[in-house]
C-alpha cells in the first residue's frame, strides 16, 4: 500500500544510474488497452532491463485493483517498487536519478486525510479516508431521544448528543491528522454539531454532504471526492491569492522559479504551490546539490559545475516534502498559470 512510509522511502531514494518511474491509469480500461498505453509510453526509452521488469510485473503480478498503478524501477540497483492507487492519475513516464514523486504529491494533496462525520439527533458515524481508501470508521450512540419527555427536554437531549458526537469527532480526527472535514446530516443537526466543534476544527470543515446516517462507505467516499474537489479548488484559489499578496509585499511569499528554488533549499517553504502544467528546466550543482534557475559556471558554495535538470518543479516538490512542507498542485487557476510556481514561507 502506498502509505506515508512508502512515500518517504521514495522521497529518500536516489541512484547514480537512471530510475524509471511509471504511472498508469487503468480506469475503465481493458488489459489490452492499458498494456498498449504502457508500451507506447516505453517507446524510445533505452532501459531494456527496467522495461522488462515493468512489463513482467504488469503481465504476471498486477492484480488490477485500484484505479492506477505507480511503478519505480532501477534494475542496475535491483530496486523495484509497485503500488496500487485507489484514485485516478494521468498516465506518464519519467526518467531521473530519483523516483518521480510529483503525481504522488498531487494525490496526497487532492485525496489525503479526509474526515467525514455523519450526524443525527442521537449519534454519529466517523470515517477517515486517505488517498481514496477508507482507513478507519467509528461510531457513537448517545441517549435515545424520547418525545414523551416534552419538547424542551428532548431538544436539550439532542443538543447534548450532538455535543458529545462533536467531542468524539475532534478526538478521532486529531488522532488521524485529518486536514479536511465534511459533515453529513440535516441542516439543523449539521449546524448544531458544527457549533460544538472547536474554532480550529470549524476552520477545517470544507463542506457538507446530503447523506443520512445509513449511507454505505462507498457512497460516502464518492460524495467526499465530489464535494472535496470543489472545496479544494476554492481553498487553493485562496492560497494563490495569499501567496501573490505576500510576494508583492516581499513578506512571506515567493513567486517564480528562481526565488522559489532559493527559498525551497533554504528550507523556508511551508506551502509550495505549483501549476499542474508548469514545467521548466533548472540546474543542480554536482557537488552540494545547490539548485538554481539559471546556469552558473561554478557553484557559489562549493565551486563545482552544474548539471541541467529537465524538471525543476520536481526538485522543488521533493525538497519541500522532505522538509515537511505541504505541496499544492493547483488546477484551473489563471493566476497560478501565470505564476507557474511559488510558495508561502515559514519565515
Ligand atoms: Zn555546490
Amino acid at each position: 500500500m502506498l502509505n506515508n512510509k512508502a512515500i518517504n522511502e521514495l522521497l529518500d531514494y536516489k541512484s547514480d544510474t537512471p530510475i524509471l518511474s511509471i504511472y498508469l491509469n487503468i480506469v475503465e480500461k481493458t488489459p489490452e488497452s492499458y498494456k498498449l498505453t504502457l508500451r507506447s509510453m516505453l517507446k524510445g526509452i533505452d532501459m531494456p532491463d527496467d522495461e522488462e521488469a515493468v512489463i513482467r510485473y504488469i503481465e504476471h503480478e498486477f492484480s488490477r485493483e485500484g484505479r492506477s498503478v505507480a511503478i519505480f524501477s532501477c534494475a542496475s540497483k535491483d530496486y523495484f517498487r509497485a503500488y496500487l492507487i485507489s484514485v485516478p492519475v494521468h498516465s506518464r513516464v519519467h526518467i531521473g536519478n530519483n523516483p518521480y514523486v510529483r503525481p504522488l504529491a498531487n494525490i496526497l494533496d487532492a485525496y489525503g486525510a479526509y474526515g467525514v462525520a455523519l450526524v443525527d439527533k442521537q449519534g454519529a458515524r466517523f470515517f477517515y479516508f486517505h488517498m481514496g481508501e477508507l482507513v478507519e470508521q467509528e461510531g457513537v450512540l448517545g441517549e435515545e431521544v424520547h418525545k414523551v419527555r416534552g419538547v424542551e427536554s428532548s431538544q436539550n437531549m439532542v443538543k447534548r448528543n450532538l455535543k458529545e458526537s462533536a467531542e468524539f469527532a475532534m478526538g478521532f480526527f486529531d488522532e488521524k491528522n485529518v486536514r479536511r472535514v465534511l459533515i453529513g446530516g440535516t441542516d439543523e443537526n449539521i449546524a448544531q454539531f458544527q457549533k460544538s466543534l472547536s474554532k480550529t476544527w470549524q476552520s477545517l470543515v470544507v463542506g457538507t454532504l446530503s447523506l443520512g446516517m445509513r449511507a454505505n462507505y462507498q457512497d460516502v467516499l464518492d460524495e467526499t471526492i465530489k464535494v472535496g474537489e470543489k472545496a479544494e479548488e476554492k481553498r487553493e484559489a485562496g492560497l494563490v491569492t495569499q501567496m501573490i499578496t505576500a510576494a508583492s509585499k516581499y513578506s512571506d511569499g515567493v513567486l517564480g522559479l528562481r526565488d522559489t528554488l532559493r527559498a525551497a533549499q533554504e528550507g523556508r517553504v511551508q506551502t509550495l504551490l505549483v501549476d499542474e502544467n508548469f514545467h521548466a528546466s533548472g540546474y543542480k550543482c554536482d557537488g552540494c546539490e545547490h539548485l538554481t534557475a539559471e546556469k552558473l559556471d561554478t557553484c557559489p558554495f562549493c565551486g563545482e559545475g552544474f548539471t541541467e535538470i529537465p524538471d525543476a518543479a520536481e526538485m522543488a516538490v521533493r525538497r519541500v516534502m522532505l522538509d515537511g512542507g505541504v505541496v499544492e498542485i493547483v488546477r484551473d487557476n489563471a493566476e497560478m498559470e501565470r505564476a507557474g510556481i511559488g510558495g508561502l514561507l515559514r519565515y
